[in-house]
């Protein structure tokens, strides 16, 4: 018995559908997965506020209505490959799996990526992958993917991931300066990388992403 089956219950009323959330497949996938074991024991009990809360490394768990917001745009059916940068705790990583068919991660800091490995095996997440790098590469070799999703601020959108898009794909990712961004969908329309489709979901505060294509540490 999930003890925490309540509080989550509750995340979604207040948190995730009264700010306009409606993907039922999205809020089942977050009614299902146990956010409280994917961080430190010493937050369980914080697990479903409305916030982020540290992971270790400087890094966050993102707040539940952001994971809610961000997994919604990439309007996954259940078929598609998806890419994501930026593993953390491995919290969203477990909703991608609950709402596509495979799903790829990439964590440039190797002891969160072991952890989350760890945590998605226990919950037999077997559909996701995890790779240990700069994230603003992509994977070249498993692309292109119908979602990519960037949890980590960038200050442009990296030229790779467009590339790595399939057309009609997704990709939804914060970008702007280091402090305060903007989230954006970006809608792959043809071959053409130029021949985007473009949509501001609102204003945002995320961790770095560092790399190539985003800050130095
Ligand atoms: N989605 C995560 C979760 O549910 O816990 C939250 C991720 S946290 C907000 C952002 C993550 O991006 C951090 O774990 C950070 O180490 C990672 N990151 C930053 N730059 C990266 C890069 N270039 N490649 C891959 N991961 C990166």
């Amino acid at each position: 018995m999930d003890r925490f089956r309540k509080q989550r219950a509750r995340m979604l009323e207040t948190q995730v559908k009264a700010r306009g959330i409606t993907d039922a497949r999205v809020l089942k996938a977050m009614e299902t997965v146990p956010r409280h074991l994917f961080i430190d024991e010493g937050l369980i009990n914080q697990a479903y506020n409305d916030s982020p809360l540290p992971i270790g490394g400087n890094q966050t768990i993102s707040q539940p209505y952001i994971v809610a917001l961000m997994t919604q745009a990439l309007e996954l059916k259940g078929k598609e490959r998806v890419l994501e940068i930026g593993t953390g705790s491995g919290y969203q990583t477990a909703i991608l799996a609950e709402l596509a068919d495979k799903v790829f991660s990439i964590e440039r800091i190797a002891a969160l990526a072991s952890q989350s490995r760890k945590i998605l095996d226990r919950f037999n997440y077997y559909n996701v992958a995890i790779m240990v790098g700069d994230g603003s590469y992509g994977w070249r070799e498993e692309a292109p993917f119908d979602a990519i999703i960037t949890t980590a601020a960038a200050p442009d959108v990296p030229r790779y991931l467009v590339e790595q898009l399939a057309v009609g794909g997704r990709l939804v990712i914060p970008t702007g300066d280091r402090d305060v961004q903007t989230l954006y969908k970006l809608t792959r329309l043809s071959e053409n990388l130029n021949d985007i489709k473009k949509e501001d979901l609102g204003g945002c505060r995320f961790v770095s992403l560092i790399g190539e294509s985003g800050w130095k540490e």
